[in-house]
Order: structure tokens, then C-alpha cells, then sequence
């Protein structure tokens, strides 16, 4: 298996080399001499070469942040890291008060995931559950502000923009930037 990695995305991707098409190649042109001379029936020698040429651009398994793919001749499967973790508690930082129109911020939402998490979990069939916790979400980011001020959090570590420049500096435009600053300022800091 061979891996490739993009630092950007922070995803590993292990899959069989291509090299290995070579000697699949090679066994086609060995059975060539066979099905020439044993009769056009023998053309179904072919299907080893073409089944493993398949298998060799198909197998991956695929690891980001959120979860593990693996993919296989006949089939895929995808798991999250808190399932393959056994995770009981999953965190979200989303809040709803003073959040501006994402309908993922909403209790309703939470309450949602927390469901489907229960139908489409391991866990969550066999009784032991996920747990989704959104402790933020009635907090005002003024209330956030404090609270991670007190924590000792180090804000300057942290941005809210959905559109900052590639070296990582907020727009300072967009909602998130506007609501940010808007609780900083309502917080006093
Ligand atoms: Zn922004």
C-alpha cells in the first residue's frame, strides 16, 4: 500500500501502488498465446487481469479528520472516528441566539442529530447511545466570550470567518466576523 497525504485537507489516502498494473499486464499478454490457440472460449482468462486491474485502482481506504472510508472490489464502507472510537459524547460548539440564520445552529437540529445518531450508530442500535452535547447553544458569544475568557482561552488562537485568506487572517466582513466582533465588544473586551 502506498499513502499520500494534503496538509490542507489533513487526509491520508492508502492504496495499492499502480505499479502493480505491470504484472497484471504481463499475465494478459501471457494468456494471449492460450486463448489464440485454445479457442476464443479460453477469452474468458481475461477476466483475472481485468478483475485485478480493478482491484488495484479501486481498494483505498481513505482517513480525514471526521472519518475512515475504505473502499474494496465489490463494495465501501464509511465510519466515523466517534464510532470507530467508541465514543459516548460528542461536542459541538454551535449556538442559537444570537446566530444568523444557519439552521444547523438551531436546538431543533441538535435534537434531530441526536436521533439519527441513536438509528445510525453501532452504539446507539445496541443501547449503549451517542450523546451529542451543545453547551454553547443558549449562550450569547458575549456569554462565550466570558466564559472562555475566564477559562483562559487564547482568542487570538481562534477565528470565526467563513472566508479568511490563506494565511488564516479573518475577512472582518462576513457574519461570523460581524457577530464575533459584536460580542466582543458587548462583552467589554
Ligand atoms: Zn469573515
Amino acid at each position: 500500500m502506498t499513502q499520500s497525504a494534503d496538509s490542507s485537507v489533513q487526509r491520508v489516502i492508502f492504496r495499492v501502488p499502480t505499479t502493480g498494473l505491470l504484472p497484471v499486464g504481463l499475465l494478459a499478454i501471457c494468456e494471449t498465446p492460450v486463448v489464440t490457440t485454445a479457442g476464443p472460449a479460453f477469452a474468458v482468462l481475461y477476466l483475472v487481469p481485468i478483475l485485478l486491474a480493478v482491484w488495484i485502482l479501486r481498494t483505498r481506504t481513505v482517513v480525514d479528520t471526521e472519518q475512515l472510508r475504505t473502499r474494496s472490489l465489490f463494495g465501501a464502507r464509511t465510519l466515523a472516528w466517534a464510532e470507530v472510537l467508541e465514543a459516548q459524547d460528542i461536542f459541538i460548539g454551535v449556538n442559537a441566539l444570537d446566530y444568523s440564520g444557519y439552521p444547523d445552529c438551531r436546538p431543533e437540529y441538535i435534537a434531530a442529530f441526536q436521533r439519527m445518531a441513536g438509528l445510525a450508530t453501532k452504539a446507539g442500535v445496541e443501547g449503549s447511545g451517542v450523546r451529542i452535547n451543545a453547551p454553547l447553544i443558549r449562550m450569547t458569544k458575549a456569554d462565550i466570550i466570558r466564559k472562555g475568557t475566564e477559562l483562559g482561552v487564547d482568542f487570538d488562537l481562534t477565528l470565526s470567518c467563513y472566508d479568511p485568506s490563506p494565511g488564516g487572517e479573518p475577512c472582518g466582513r462576513c457574519d461570523a466576523c460581524q457577530l464575533r466582533a459584536k460580542g466582543f465588544a458587548e462583552a467589554s473586551l
